[in-house]
């Protein structure tokens, strides 16, 4: 591993162990400060970041919280995504409000009482009743609690980040194939490491996500990874309203437009996700599993997303949009006949037309007692989130081998955390400015806690 002769050796400042959001920011940094660099990944093959949505929320949780320093975090993230855009002639960053579906009474209590905060007040918008979403967009929601939109985030395209990302470092000589433990790096007796043919000046930054965890000079910190899995899908109403006789209901009466499932203004939340991706495509997650830590997409996560995905919509059968859903709701308990019964009560000029139908499962379709949503699942992957008690990320030098850094704990927010996290550590790395308390990993270090001088690479101190 050392045998080269020093003169051999290729030099660089820092050597960042994986290329997922974590060393992509940092790598920039520090490249941008001048540094030189080195980042080694084992080709994503654990890669949370490939895998994630790239949502950017400031307002998350069940709890409705909004973290200490938002709006400065979004800003920055946002900062970044702009100018990557610039740069690659390429936008990354979609930005689109959130609209938060209220799952129930305790939940809007939560949220009247924080937006008092005025900085939450910049972000989230009145109540609206339910139906008024629809009312503009034609969206058909399931909002029977009501919602409201959250506004100042988006999405990012990840898997484009970084393959962008990863070319560019590529152009500078930064980026190669490989696999960096612990235990293959060997300290300089300064504050530098050799590994294979490189010695790294500054040491070693592990941004290796949840995996760090398993490094015996990482493990003392609280890790708590989460498994996650999200589907795309594509979404499609099923036939009613677009049959015969739906189309006669239709035309029977001055109906509103027909609903599209198409795309939404939107991004739709409420236990999880929702992002239209256009074209009816849509993409839903996530789940959250502490105890199966794989990326091996799982048919029951895929159905749970699939049933979630579903759950966000209500949509009218063409029947329903002619606004006799009331009649049909009140007397279908008793099944179709009783449902087709209603119809024919209603007197509504659209009723000859259901009524004239002999097709059984036709009727039954437009009188509203058919699922009528597809969801097919095209794509499904899952990945490892690394999460870390406390949620605030984890940054800084080891607190008694100074050539190894940790740069970890993104959990799942990395567009969040990671643009600011990667300016703070290279700052620290730079130019030794010290790292505000929150991402400072010593806050574990110094409460005292078990194997802080544990797991030494070779030749530790
Ligand atoms: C299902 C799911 C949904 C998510 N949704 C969102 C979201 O909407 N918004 C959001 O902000 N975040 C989301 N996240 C979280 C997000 O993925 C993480 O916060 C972030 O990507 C972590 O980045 P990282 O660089 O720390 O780790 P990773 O992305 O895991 O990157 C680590 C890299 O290191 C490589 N590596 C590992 N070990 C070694 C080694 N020994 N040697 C060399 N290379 C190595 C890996 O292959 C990988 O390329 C989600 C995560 C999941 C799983």
């Amino acid at each position: 591993m050392n045998a080269k002769p020093a003169t051999q050796r290729k030099q660089v400042d820092f050597l960042i162990v994986g290329q997922g959001l974590a060393g992509t920011f940092l790598a920039r940094a520090l490249i941008e400060r001048g540094k030189r660099v080195l980042v080694v990944d084992d080709d994503q093959r654990g890669s949370s970041s490939r895998v994630a949505a790239g949502l950017l929320n400031p307002v998350t949780g069940m709890r409705l919280r909004l973290t200490q320093g938002t709006g400065e975090l979004l800003a920055n993230s946002k900062k970044l995504f702009a100018r990557l855009a610039q740069e690659h002639g390429r936008e990354v960053f979609t930005p689109m409000p959130i609209r938060r579906l209220y799952a129930s009474e305790k939940e809007r209590a939560l949220k009247s009482k924080r937006e008092s905060g005025s900085e939450y007040a910049a972000l989230v918008s009145a109540d609206e009743p339910a139906g008024a979403p629809q009312a503009a967009t034609g969206v058909p929601l399931a909002d029977a609690q009501g919602s409201f939109v959250i506004s100042g985030g988006g999405w990012v395209d990840l898997p484009l980040l970084l393959d962008l990302e990863a070319a560019w470092l590529r152009a500078h000589g930064a980026l190669v194939s490989g696999v960096v433990s612990a235990a293959s790096l060997r300290p300089d007796g300064a504050t530098g490491v050799f590994w294979n043919d490189w010695h790294a000046t500054g040491g070693v930054v592990f941004c290796n996500g949840w995996l760090a965890g398993r490094e015996p000079c990482w493990e003392w910190l609280p890790w708590q990874p989460a498994k996650g899995e999200i589907i795309d899908c594509e979404l499609t109403a099923e036939t009613p309203a677009a049959s015969a006789v739906a189309a006669a209901a239709v035309s029977a009466v001055a109906a509103p437009p027909p609903v599209s499932l198409e795309t939404a203004p939107w991004i739709l939340n409420r236990g999880g996700w929702a992002i239209p991706l256009g074209g009816g495509r849509w993409r839903s997650g996530s789940t959250w599993d502490w105890q199966r830590l794989d990326d091996t997409p799982t048919p029951e996560a895929g159905e749970l997303l699939r049933q979630r995905l579903r759950g966000f919509f209500n949509p009218q059968t063409a029947f329903e949009r002619c606004g006799l859903r009331e009649d049909i709701v009140a007397d279908a308990r008793g099944g179709f006949v009783k449902a087709h019964l209603a119809v024919r009560r209603t007197k509504h000029p659209a009723a000859d037309a259901i009524t004239a139908s002999a097709n059984r499962a036709e009727s039954k379709a437009v009188c509203g007692l058919t699922p009528p949503l597809r969801v097919s699942i095209v794509r499904h992957r899952a990945g490892v989130r690394p999460c870390v008690l406390g949620n605030e990320p984890f940054c800084g030098t080891h607190p008694h081998q100074p050539w190894l850094h940790l740069f970890g704990g993104l959990g799942p927010k990395g567009t969040f955390w990671g643009p600011t996290c990667a300016a703070t550590l290279a700052a620290l790395l730079c130019e030794r400015t010290p790292l505000p308390p929150r991402f400072d990993l010593r806050r574990k270090a110094e409460s005292g806690i078990r194997g802080a001088t544990a797991g030494n690479p070779k030749n530790g101190s």
